[in-house]
């Protein structure tokens, strides 16, 4: 069966050395770079590009005794939400193959759901680890913007990306971010590693004591006393199964001591445009490295030789899907003299004031929670002819993107056959608060 969902789009063995990880496979993202690996990002820009170099992630996974069994498929250079915008054709969601497993890490959920791997890395610019882990019925967790580095990872959009794990369990996943987070020299956006989280980020409520230093030890299930706020703006516009599941995994909550009470983000209703003009914006400028020169796929010069632009031009008409063709037109325009103050710069203001509610919300609750995905999984095929409907599915996940916050998605039963996920995001470098509560449900 889970050779039919295509989640790999390369299935190569890379094995680790001794560690904490022996004996346990963890599958790759194809847009993270392994050494002597072809990494495409979904692409056919990329089809043949082979790295020279691992990632940090990928050096800390096989220094960690990890096996590597392959990188994943993935929407084209992470663009989308559902693994379909993939040059190597869309993965199946392993639950319902009818269905999509959700995006642009949907090989990586998908090879876990299917029990292909003991987990997975993927990454999240705007909801691409949480997505797909709600669609496929696993946990995946979107860490604070500078706990994981990002050397090695092809970036879409890099201010609002991270790398993260995906398990069928929440104590996984937090054993996985043990490995990969922590400072690397080689990207000067990291900071805290486990162990040396800042002092004003505590664990949660009382009775659970600053020595506690792992992820995983985190994943203890104990939300005796936490206050879980929730959003109305979050749940409001989630279709009924989801909404259903929702409240049930509220009164779970409640049933252990936690605390539920409504709070309001007013901003998030401008974060999905905010996120897709910074997000294309940063991709515009991002991708424009890929000219048929120094990387990957190179036009036939034919009658254009000498003439670089015509070379160029053909090569990115050959080499990028219409999804990514789409963004970096859209960016490019987004960035144009002239229309800067009117888009990018709106978007940066609001994302100021995403991150400001978060922030005063925070002063209040120790986590927020709402459903991952407003949605239930789309059919295969039913969203490629609508983009907007697409974006606006990124609605909850992308407001914590813009807020720089960690946030995991842990399954929370099924609405018509189909995995919902409950999404909790805590404060900057609060990875424990979240893992905390998410091992309360799964
Ligand atoms: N769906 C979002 C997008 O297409 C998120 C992608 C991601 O997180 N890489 O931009």
């Amino acid at each position: 069966m889970a050779a039919g969902i295509n989640a790999f789009v390369t299935r190569e063995r890379i094995e680790g050395g001794t560690g904490p990880l022996s004996g346990t496979t963890v599958a790759v993202k194809d847009n993270i770079s392994t050494e002597g690996v072809r990494t495409t990002c979904g692409s056919e820009m990329l089809e043949e590009y082979v790295p020279p170099y691992d990632a940090t992630v990928v050096e800390r996974l096989l220094e960690a005794g990890a096996t590597i069994p392959g990188k994943t498929n993935m929407d084209e250079f992470g663009m989308g939400t559902t693994t379909e915008t993939s040059h190597f054709g869309p993965t199946r969601n392993p639950v319902d193959t009818d269905r999509v497993p959700g995006g642009s890490s949907g090989g990586s959920a998908a090879a876990v759901a299917a029990g292909e791997v003991d987990a997975a890395l993927g990454s999240d610019t705007g909801g691409s680890i949480r997505c797909p882990a709600a669609f496929c019925g696993v946990v995946g967790v979107k860490p604070t913007y500078g706990l994981v580095s990002r050397y090695g990872l092809v970036a879409y959009a890099n201010s609002l990306e991270q790398i993260g794990p995906i398990a069928s369990d929440v104590g996984t996943a937090a054993e996985l971010l043990d490995v990969v987070a922590g400072p690397d020299p080689r990207d000067a956006t990291t900071r805290f590693g486990a162990g040396e989280r800042p002092d004003d980020v505590s664990d949660g409520p009382d009775g659970h004591p600053a020595e506690t230093t792992t992820y995983a030890d985190a994943a203890d299930g104990d939300v005796d006393g936490l206050t879980v706020g929730v959003p109305t703006e979050l749940v409001e516009g989630a279709v009924e199964g989801v909404v259903e599941n929702f409240e049930t995994a509220l009164d779970d909550l409640r049933a252990r001591g936690a605390e539920v009470e409504a709070v309001s983000l007013p901003s998030v209703e401008y974060a999905v445009a905010a996120y897709y003009v910074i997000a294309m914006s940063e991709a515009s400028s991002n991708l424009a490295r890929f000219d048929g020169v120094r990387y990957g796929h190179s036009a036939d010069a034919g009658a254009d030789a000498g003439d670089w632009n015509e070379a160029f031009a053909r090569t990115r008409e050959e080499g990028f899907g219409p999804e990514v063709k789409r963004r970096v037109l859209l960016g490019t325009y987004a960035l144009s003299a002239g229309y800067h103050d009117k888009y990018y710069e709106q978007a940066q203001n609001a994302r100021a004031w995403v991150k400001r509610d978060f922030d005063e919300t925070f002063e209040t609750v120790d986590v927020v929670a709402s459903p991952t995905m407003p949605v239930l999984p789309f059919e295969t095929g039913e969203g490629l002819d609508d983009p907007v409907k697409m974006y606006l599915a990124d609605a909850n996940t992308t407001p914590v993107n813009l807020a720089d916050l960690p946030a995991i998605s842990v399954p929370a039963g099924r609405a018509e056959g189909l995995p919902v996920g409950v999404q909790f995001v805590g404060p900057a470098f609060g990875e424990r608060r979240v893992i905390r509560a998410g091992s309360a449900l799964a």
